[in-house]
């Protein structure tokens, strides 16, 4: 057998490894269907075996490829980007918090600790919106409002960037541990500063945690009247914190309002929703297993996130036990590697961009005296 057919053998076990492995570590991460995680386990180990052997074989064989260095592949893959408007085309987003706002963080540190811990964000941003820039990439950069209060330079430098900014509350809530009234002050409070901070207006929000989940439909009707033109916090998978596994994977108008809804990206399986929209799916699975589920999206936009402290392995410990501690720092040393491969492999956008059209509808949509001074072409 030829090398490259070899090589072309390798890469195939290698995928079907990842797969595997990827499923498991979903299960591990959904807590759910656990008797699946022996299978899958034992097919990724055969697989992983089956690749090895057959890269060994094609090591044996001569081979007159020309070496490559990752920079060149990198120049060459950017100007493919630039160039190539056939490229798939996918929203970039960012949930801009510090490591001591999470889910995780909350075991040990609460809010009224949050002045006393030592800040790492400026740091992490500024990385983030460097890496963007090195990718000639946009987002839409879902903020805290407790962050734009301390940190509004930081902010504005974000906004001058080019970049979208959206509201991610205040406080960092679970919304379905909230009541409608406390929600909407949170929200109203944040989405207040925010705009104060960069001076354009705010259309977009996110939930911590993509916590809109069923029962708390309520917070749409509220973030309609608050002035938001859309929400991106329903993820469409089965999880025991966020699960929404019964909602639509593609943008969509919430009844009864003007409101877009534009959930993150799923990969589809059977009558499973696989999540590939980035965060810790992306950090702690194979890169293999997020490129396999976009190109599986091609033919519609994929909105994907990704959080600040996600690249920051040198990030102080909070939160209790070895599971807090993968899902706050796994992958975090190679998460920068894998952005990059992800940010030059399609065309990534804000979604203001990205869904343009259908948001021209919902704006289109919304009584004209709820829009006050609203202009989407201010929003970026
Ligand atoms: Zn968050």
């Amino acid at each position: 057998m030829s090398a490259p057919k070899t090589k072309l053998i390798a890469a195939l076990f290698c995928c079907l490894a990842s797969i595997a492995i990827s499923v498991h570590v979903w299960l591990l991460i959904a807590h759910s269907g656990l008797w699946i995680v022996p299978v899958s386990l034992g097919a990724a180990i055969l697989m992983s075996c089956s690749a090895l052997s057959a890269v060994q074989k094609s090591r044996k064989m001569p081979s007159k490829s020309v070496v490559i260095t990752t920079e060149e592949r990198r120049s060459e893959d950017l100007a493919r980007k630039d160039r190539d408007s056939s490229l798939p085309l996918h929203a970039f987003t960012i949930d801009l918090e510090d490591y001591f706002h999470t889910d995780v963080a909350s075991q040990t540190v609460n809010h009224d600790m949050w002045d006393q811990m030592p800040s790492r964000i400026e740091s992490s941003v500024r990385r983030l919106l460097d890496l963007l820039d090195q990718n000639n990439t946009r987002a839409t950069v879902f903020t805290l409002g407790w962050v734009a209060h301390k940190y509004p330079q930081l902010i504005r430098e974000v906004s001058s960037r080019g970049h979208e900014i959206g509201c991610h509350s205040y406080h960092h809530r679970i919304v379905s541990r909230m009541t409608p009234q406390a929600f909407r002050a949170d929200t109203q409070l944040s989405k207040e500063i925010l705009e104060d901070v960069v001076g354009r207006p705010v259309i977009g929000y996110r939930a911590p945690n993509f916590s809109i989940t069923p029962g708390t439909e309520w917070a749409f009707e509220i973030l309609e009247s608050l002035g938001f033109l859309y929400d991106s916090s329903v993820n469409p998978v089965r999880h025991k914190l966020y699960g929404n596994h019964g909602a639509p994977r593609f943008p969509f108008y919430i009844p009864k309002t003007g409101l877009l809804e534009i959930p993150i990206a799923t990969w589809r399986i059977g009558r499973v929703n696989l999540p590939i929209g980035g965060g810790a799916y992306l950090r702690l699975l194979p890169y293999a297993y997020t490129q396999l589920g976009l190109a599986a999206h091609k033919s519609r936009p994929a909105t994907m996130y990704v959080h600040p402290w996600e690249i920051d392995p040198y990030q102080p410990g909070v939160g209790k036990g070895w599971k807090s501690h993968i899902r706050q720092t796994g992958g975090t040393a190679t998460m920068e590697s894998k952005l990059s491969r992800l940010l030059t492999s399609a065309r990534f956008v804000p979604i203001i961009e990205a869904y343009e059209d259908e948001l021209h509808h919902s704006f289109s949509a919304v009584p004209a005296q709820r829009l006050h001074s609203v202009n989407l072409a201010q929003v970026v």
